[in-house]
């Protein structure tokens, strides 16, 4: 049944799809962490939809919501309902520090939007981006995001933009990851002859997402919150795929307890209703009427996900679990014996295994085998990374932990066995 779907997809829709190349099943629904092929397969889901479903498929907390919401309204444009403003304050409280909401769309939306209140509040038009970040591909984000193959598919794109190493760990060229690279921007800001002073922006993943599930040294927001504040310039965290409790804080900044000037938020957020929103500082708000639109934006529907996401976070204490079990993940896969594995890496349930061959060159057809053989014994995992070499872990946050066991000792076997 499934080859006669995928055969129809490929009739249907555009080739440049991408996810069906890897993933070679229709899926006829989902629960909880596992996913029912239409041939009645079950898969553990450690791919979540690229971190979007983060309280498990189906989550009946989350679906009692959005049904309650179906039975009121669903779409609202910016006219005030209920379910927004319980969204918002809530939303609110859990940033831990005074902020007001802008609604967008999808996560390079909400990326744009960012970006256009730090060049609205400074004046100034340069962003500094990293290499292997990844922020969206649209026309406006994609000149802001690290790796140029998306740049091939589209001549115009925004240019206004100054790419720094990030900090690599595994694949640093400095003698010191963290101080090097931070006194580089410092460097850069500080001379105008490079940067000048037109710099309105520093935009960063707490840990790089697409860019291969790399997790800078500890320091590395904290100093580019120092930077910002010395050449008062705006912090912008992107928090699309690292937000909403993924790595064990509900927010990945709040690992190194700062304050961002402005925050992104997507993806689990809706827990698969699109909705996102930019968080920004609150004397930033003096953005004029029509400052960015979008006809769906905040749409009920994702925000009574939203409300009930972080409700259910805090009610089954959520974080704490992902803490516990994520560095078990990390001990479990720790233990493979393959010089194939070249890197183990990751913070709560954002797990990256870098595969290597010939010393620590990147092996990406490791990752095709990787993720070919998990699914051939009933596992998702997907791969992220420069170079596609990376296996990355996103599992449910809410996966039963005999359901985590099983998926370790299935990739354990196939990466030993590499
Ligand atoms: N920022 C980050 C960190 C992301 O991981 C992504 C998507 N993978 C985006 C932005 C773009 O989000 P979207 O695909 O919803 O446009």
């Amino acid at each position: 049944k499934s080859l006669k779907i995928i055969k129809e997809q490929e009739e249907y829709e555009t080739s440049a799809l991408n996810y069906p190349k890897y993933f070679k099943i229709a899926i006829d629904k989902a629960l909880g962490s596992t996913v029912i092929d239409v041939d009645g397969n079950v898969y553990i889901d450690m791919v979540t939809g690229i971190s979007v479903v983060n309280l498990g498929h189906n989550n009946p907390y989350i679906r009692r919501a959005v049904e309650e919401q179906l039975g009121k309204i669903w779409h609202s444009l910016e006219v005030p309902t209920e379910i927004r403003v319980n969204f918002s304050k809530k939303l609110l409280s859990t940033l831990g520090f005074k902020a007001k909401l802008l609604f967008t769309t999808t996560g390079a939306d909400a990326v744009e939007a960012a970006v256009k209140i730090a060049r609205w509040i400074t004046g100034k038009k340069t962003i500094i981006t990293f290499e292997g970040s990844y922020h969206g591909i649209t026309a406006g984000t994609v000149g802001l995001t690290g790796a140029n193959r998306y740049k091939n598919f589209t001549q115009f794109f925004d240019d206004r933009v100054a790419k720094f190493p990030y900090p690599y760990p595994y694949r640093c060229p400095f003698k010191d990851c963290l101080n090097e690279i931070l006194d580089l921007i410092d460097y850069a800001l500080s001379n105008p002859g490079y940067l000048g002073d037109d710099v309105a922006g520093i935009l960063v993943e707490p840990i790089q997402g697409e860019g291969g599930y790399v997790v800078p040294p500890k320091g590395f927001l904290k100093g580019l919150r120092e930077i910002a504040d010395k050449y008062s310039i705006p912090l912008i965290v992107d928090e699309v795929q690292t937000g909403v409790g993924r790595t064990g804080k509900m927010w990945a900044y709040q690992w190194e307890n700062i304050e961002p000037d402005i925050v992104c938020i997507s993806k689990a957020i809706g827990e698969g209703i699109p909705v996102s929103m930019v968080a920004y500082r609150q004397d930033y708000d003096k953005l004029p009427i029509g400052f960015h639109l979008g006809t769906y934006r905040g749409n009920p529907l994702g925000l009574a996900a939203g409300l009930a996401a972080l409700e259910f976070i805090e009610k089954y204490d959520i974080l704490s679990r992902v803490q516990r079990l994520g560095n078990k993940i990390i001990k479990e896969l720790s233990t493979v014996n393959n010089s194939h594995v070249g890197d183990i890496r990751g913070l709560g349930f954002m797990i990256g295994i870098e595969l290597v061959k010939d010393g620590k060159n990147p092996w990406s057809e490791g990752t095709k085998k990787v993720i070919e053989e998990a699914l051939k014994r009933g596992l998702l995992v997907y791969k992220a990374g420069r170079w596609d070499n990376v296996i990355r872990l996103m599992p449910p946050l809410t996966i039963p932990e005999i359901l985590l066991d099983r998926a370790l000792t299935i990739l354990n076997d196939i990466l030993n066995s590499l």
